[in-house]
Formats: structure tokens, sequence, C-alpha cells
């Protein structure tokens, strides 16, 4: 759930502008007004002496319905607007009234039975913050009692507005139904009933109650809870918050953080899941035990910087042009068949009786899964790059009972989170004995694929294969449909997805070309290669164990290879070494400035001059511009016969005209 870009201030400024004539106003559409405070009696908890948080609390209208239901309940209200407040204190001057900010709720841990918080969380500048308060104040098996308009309910809002008299909703972002029941979720509130409201604007009081009668009975009989102009929510806290999973979802997750490695999924023994799989693609709980304490110590973005690189390409032993002889191999790969050409070696000369890769999933064949590779055809299969989020370490959960040797194959974040378990000697990992990589410019969010299939009036349920790199290299992105139709686009028109679907964690990682692994492969980006098809790949060795591999497979003349400088290898990768290693750095430190919480890798970024940062305030403005839902529509909306050459005529004179200020000083 993501923060609102209005201030706490802005949202007092309206309601004590409105404070005077807010009770008058609600006593002329008094129905609709008071029927969430009957709604809220009718779940409220029996018992006596109940401590209640009423917030907020505007005039103080809740406290005569609590009182209804629980004469001696000890109420704290806590509300934002001053001029609130101080009519609030004239009309109930024995109840205790206090400003809040909406943020830090001066209550203590476990201290509330009941919480009431009606048409509130639409109005608060962080609402997972405030619902996450909200938890911690109240006691084990204390209620939630909230209400708030769904995402639909703004154009009937509007509509409402121009015709009648009302106090205007000053600064507010009504939610969408699943982003609230999720981040109840995730929050560790139980949600035990959760239904909108329909209840006509105007009109007599008697037709208003019985719209809502019928509507009642509609949810009573075929679960018609998704409609209303009002929804409520009741959640229960059933147990104090996982200790381990506040730390994850609060340091990593809530500040946008995860890199989607899957670690923490992967060795959760079943606590944690996958949630929104095309989607966000990030872990929530799966309300099964309590998570352990290695989610979090390996997690990449704990302490990041651990391994620390230590320049452009990390360590390595050789950096070669290369590609696999067979040219079976070759042909079906991302580009120089090297990674897969690899694992087949090892595995046909006993070094490894499997690898993990990644292959397309089988029932879901738009998305790509992690498996236990073991014969060559498997490997053969599970070729090519996936560029839709992945979170491949899901798959530690089954290594644990893996003999081995394996072979691992993963994006840097991920080989990191392997690296750290090793040091650990964490049993998940002791099978694995062998680490590649793919180079890591960026990758995208599934969101991507059902765009792609847009442009061909395709859905996903509608694939039965999906490849991103198919045919000649640099290849297409190419589906199959159940329709027998097959729809493709050049690789290079397909990027045009890039800045509309990119993942936040590829613009804050550093890492290109797979520092930590034993062995990485790239693309031979160069006009003298690519002029040549077939596949050719920048090929990095970078432990003992990796080197003496690649000299195996060249003595058995499985490789096509010859060894280049540093130096050239940084200017055939210059754009993506520019877009991480300075990049990463300049879009972490606007993160810094605004007050985020940001990953520290411990490095210094090569030299960046002021024509750079200027350069790096366009590309920041297309990627905010193209990630509004808006601007996917557009493109979703524009043909690819336009969309895609258009991407690659500007990307390439781009790509000419920031060549020098990329290049300089890497
Ligand atoms: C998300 C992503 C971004 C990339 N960005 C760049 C870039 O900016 N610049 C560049 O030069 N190269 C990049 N590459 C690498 C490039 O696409 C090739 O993977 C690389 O050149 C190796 O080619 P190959 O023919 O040896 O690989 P192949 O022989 O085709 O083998 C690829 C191996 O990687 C595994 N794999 C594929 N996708 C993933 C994934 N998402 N996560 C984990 N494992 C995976 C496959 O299962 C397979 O085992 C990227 C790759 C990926 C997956
Ligand atoms: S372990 Fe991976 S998936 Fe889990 S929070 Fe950390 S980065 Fe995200």
């Amino acid at each position: 759930m993501r923060k609102n870009l209005f201030r706490i201030e802005q949202v007092r400024e309206h309601w004590d502008r409105v404070a005077l004539e807010y009770d008058r106003i609600n006593e002329g559409f008094s129905w609709t007004h008071t029927e969430r405070f009957l709604t809220m009696q009718k779940f409220f908890p029996a018992g006596d002496n109940l401590k209640v948080l009423n917030v907020w609390s505007r005039t103080g209208s809740a406290v005569k319905y609590i009182k209804e239901k629980c004469p001696d309940a000890e109420i704290q209200n806590l509300e934002a607007s001053e001029q609130m407040i101080e009519i609030a204190r004239e009309r109930f001057p024995d109840e205790d009234f206090k400003q809040t900010d909406l943020h830090d709720l001066p209550c203590e841990t476990e201290s509330k039975d009941v919480i009431v918080s009606l048409e509130t969380l639409e109005h608060v500048p962080d609402p997972l913050h405030f619902l996450l308060e909200c938890h911690r104040t109240l006691k084990v098996g204390g209620t939630l009692i909230m209400s708030c308009p769904p995402a639909w309910a703004e154009l009937p809002l509007r509509a409402y507005e121009k015709f009648f008299e009302n106090h205007g909703e000053g600064p507010h972002r009504f939610l969408k139904v699943s982003e609230v029941l999720r981040a109840l979720k995730n929050c560790e509130f139980e949600v035990t009933h959760h239904r909108g409201t329909v209840f006509l604007p105007v009109g007599p009081a008697k037709l208003k109650q019985l719209v809502e009668k019928v509507h009642l009975s509609l949810l009573r009989f075929i679960g018609f809870n998704r409609m209303g102009i009002r929804h409520f929510y009741i959640a229960k806290k059933t147990t104090s918050r996982d200790p381990v999973w506040a730390k994850i979802h609060e340091e990593i997750i809530r500040p946008g953080l995860c890199m989607h490695s899957g670690t923490c999924i992967g060795l959760s023994k079943g606590t944690l899941k996958l949630s929104d799989p095309d989607g966000k693609c990030l872990p929530e709980l799966t309300g099964i035990g309590s998570v352990p304490e290695i989610c979090y110590e390996a997690c990449p973005e704990v302490n990041p910087s651990e391994f620390p690189s230590s320049s452009m390409l990390g360590e390595y032993k050789r950096i070669a042009i290369a590609h696999h002889k067979d040219e079976g191999v070759r042909s079906n790969a991302a580009s120089g068949g090297i990674l897969t050409g690899t694992l087949v070696h090892l595995l046909e000369t006993g070094k490894i009786n499997g690898a993990v890769v990644l292959k397309m999933d089988e029932t879901r064949p738009w998305r790509s899964v992690p498996t236990i590779a073991r014969t060559r055809e498997e490997i053969l299969a599970s070729a090519q790059s996936k560029y839709t989020v992945t979170p491949t370490n899901v798959i530690l959960s089954e290594l644990e009972n893996e003999s081995g040797p394996l072979a691992y194959v993963g994006l840097p974040h991920q080989v990191l989170a392997i690296r750290r378990l090793k040091e650990m000697n964490h049993p998940s990992v002791s099978s694995i004995k062998y680490i590649l990589g793919p180079f890591f410019g960026n990758e995208l969010f599934g969101s991507s694929v059902i765009s792609f299939l847009r442009k061909f009036e395709a859905k996903k349920e509608d694939v039965t294969s999906l490849s991103f790199r198919a045919g000649q290299w640099p290849g297409h992105m190419e589906a199959h449909l159940r329709d027998g139709r097959v729809v493709s686009m050049p690789k290079f028109h397909a990027n045009y997805l890039i800045p509309f679907h990119i993942t936040k964690s590829s613009l804050i990682s550093h890492d290109l070309t797979n520092e930590l692994t034993d062995i990485s492969g790239g693309e031979a980006w160069a006009p003298v290669y690519e002029e040549r098809g077939k596949g050719f790949s920048l090929l990095i060795t970078r432990t003992d164990l990796g080197d003496a591999v690649i000299r195996k497979m060249e003595e058995a003349g499985k490789l096509e290879l010859s060894e280049i400088s540093e130096d050239e290898a940084i200017k055939m990768q210059s754009h993506g070494l520019d877009f991480k290693k300075r990049g990463a750095f300049l879009r972490i430190e606007r993160m810094r400035k605004r007050g985020k919480r940001v990953p520290d890798y411990k490095m210094t970024p090569p030299p960046i001059t002021f024509k750079r940062k200027a350069f790096e305030v366009i590309l920041d403005s297309i990627f905010w511009i193209c990630s509004m839902p808006l601007s996917r529509r557009l493109a979703d909306l524009t043909p690819n016969w336009i969309i895609g050459p258009l991407f690659q005529q500007t990307r390439k004179i781009w790509k000419a005209s920031t060549k020098r200020i990329k290049r300089s000083g890497l």
C-alpha cells in the first residue's frame, strides 16, 4: 500500500476550515451520516470497562453511540483538526480529545480493546503505517472497526459534490477494497467481517433504509459484499506481531527495497508465500507459524554491502567473448549459450547431478518458475533469459533434502543470498557447488507480458508457450496462443516495455555483471558481433573454480573463446555499467534526500559530471511518467508497428547522444 502525496498539514487545514459547518451539513444527509455509527454498534464487542480508541473523532459524534453499547467505556478520542477538537470538547466536556498526526498514535502498546476508525483511512498520508499503529495499540483479541469508501466511489462523490451542499473531502485517496484487505492481512489482522453498504445519498429516510435492507439481504444470500459506497472492515488482532516479519516488512518491503529474490519465502518453513506473482510479486504471511530469523538474516537487502564491489566488473580471472560450439545449444540460448553449455558440460562430466534454473510454468506458461533440471534436455529447455520477476530462491525449501552437487543460476541479489547462506553453512545451500548467473540490467513486472499480449488482443490465459528470446540472436519475444496464432516482436522493439514495467529493484541495484558468481555471462553488444548474428556472449570467470570449468570446456573443444581486456569489456557494457554504477547511486541519493530508507552499498561511484546528473533527471522523469497507469494504457493502445520501431529509433539516438557522457570516467 503506497503512501499518499498529501501531508497531514494539508488534511488539517481542510478540516479546520469546514469544522464550524461540519455538523450542520451532516444533518442534511443524516441517515448517510448516522449509518456508520449504527453499523459500528452492530460490530461493537460486548464487555464492560472497555478501553476504546476513537480515531479520528471529528466533532465527537461517535462517543454517544459507543457509550450506548458500553456505558463505562474509557474512550480516548484522537483527531487531526484542532477546530474539530474544540467543538467536540464543547459537546462532550467530560471526554478526552487529543490531536493526532494519524502517524504515530500516542497510545501504549496493546492497551485498547476496541479501535473505532470511521471514514479516516482515506485521509491518512501513510495508510499502512496507520494500520500498523492500530495493530500495535490493540490488545491481543481486540477489535478494529473501520469504514472507508472504495476507490470507485471517487466519481459518485464528485457528482454528489456538484449538486448538494457538502463539506468536501479535502486531501484524500479512496483505496481499493483489495488494497485494504491485503494491508490488513500484512499487518497481521484477521478480517472477520467485510461488507459494503449501498445507500441513497438523498431521498426520504424510509426509502434510504429500504435500499439498505435490500442490499443487506443480497449480501446475505449471494455474497454481494464488494458493492457499496462505504465499506466496513471488522478485524481482530489474534496475536502480537511476528517480530521477524515485522522487520522484513518494515525495513525491506514497505520502503520498496524488496529485490524479489524469494529467499525469505524459501527459508520460511511455510510461514511466508508469494503474493500477486503477476503483479508486485512480494512475500506475504501465510498465517501458519512464526517466521524464522534466517528469513531476515539472509535477505540480500539486509547488509547489502557484505561482499563489497571493488571495481566496475567486480573480481575476475578472465574476460572473453565466447560462444558454445554446439549449434543446438547456442541457437537455443539467449546469446552465446555459455551458461546452458556450462551446465550441460558439468552434468555430462558428472560434476553435478542437477542445476537450479528457470523454466516456464507448465500450468501458467506466461510465468517462469525455478526448477532443478536433472537431464540435458531439461537444462536445454530452461535456456534463455526470463525478463519478468521470478523469485528463484523460493526453491531453497526444496534444496535441504538434496544431496547434490548442484549448479545454481541466479540474478545478482539471489546470488548474494546464496553466498551469505554458504558463509553461514546453512543446510539449504550445502548441495550448491557452482554458482552461475546472467548479467542483470533490469527485470520487468509480470504486467509487461499482459501488455505485450494486449497488442495482439490476447490474454495471459490464451498463452500455451512464451519465450523472451526466440530465434536468431538477439531474437524476439514470442507467444504461442491457444487459437493457433504465434505472435512476436523483435527483442529491440519489445524493449519498449522496459520503461513502463521496470521494477524498482532494477533501478537501485548496482551489480550489472553478477559479481559474486563463479561464472557470469552477458551479451557481447558490439556492432562486429551483432552483425554476425548467431549469438555471442561476454563471459567472465571470477573464481578458480569457475575458471577451471571454462578451461576444461575449452580443452574439450566445447567453447569458442577469445580473451579481451577489462577496458574493452567496460566499453562494450558502458550503457549498462553507467545505468548501474552511476545511475543507481543517483537514484538512491534522491531517495535518501526524500527521507526514504535506502540500501547502503558502501561504495564510491565513478565520477559523476553535472551533465550526467542532468541526464539522470530526464531518465527518471521518463520512468516516472511511464509508470503511470494512464501512460501504460496509452502504450497498450499504440499499435506495435508504431511503438516498437519508434522505441528502437529513439533508443538508438538516445544511446548515441549520451555515449560520451556515459563512457567518460568509467
Ligand atoms: C533479467 C535479465 C536481465 C539481463 N540484462 C542484461 C543486460 O542488461 N546486459 C547484458 O549484457 N545481459 C543481460 N542479461 C543476460 C543475457 O540476457 C543472457 O542471459 C546472457 O548473455 C547469457 O546468455 P547465454 O546464452 O549464456 O544464456 P543461456 O544459455 O540462455 O542461459 C540462461 C540461463 O539463465 C537462467 N535464467 C534466465 N533468466 C533468469 C532469471 N530471470 N533469473 C535467474 N536465472 C535465469 C536460465 O534458466 C538459463 O539457465 C540479462 C538476463 C536476465 C535474465
Ligand atoms: S529475502 Fe528477497 S524476497 Fe524476501 S524481502 Fe528480502 S529481497 Fe524481498
